[in-house]
């Protein structure tokens, strides 16, 4: 898989789980979401040195935290029913109408 849109990242989520019996409910998969967020926010301390307290020991990858953080999200909007590309694009057009550029 090289460099995909966000329709085809949906498609793909969805076939992995489908081949793999992986449908889980929605609130498992916020669970699962949550903790994935937890270790990017683990990262982003571990970026920062926040208390000083990270060695060279521990890795930092948020390429793949914030993978699977989309993982789940995308997983979350299968087992909802959202088009999550075009519910996007709606709620960034609502959003420029609301905080409109100023000039
Ligand atoms: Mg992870």
């Amino acid at each position: 898989m090289e460099n995909i849109s966000l329709k085809e990242v949906q498609a793909a989520v969805h076939k992995f789980v489908q081949e793999r019996n992986w449908e889980t409910p929605p609130e498992d998969i916020v669970v699962h979401m949550l903790e994935e967020f937890g270790e990017v926010a683990r990262n982003v301390l571990k970026l920062k040195n926040y208390g000083g307290k990270h060695t060279d020991k521990e890795p930092i990858n948020m390429e793949e935290e914030l993978a699977d953080v989309l993982y789940c999200l995308v997983k979350l909007a299968n087992a909802t029913n959202v088009d999550i590309s075009q519910a996007f694009v709606d709620k960034m057009e609502k959003n420029r109408q609301r905080f409109p550029v100023k000039n």
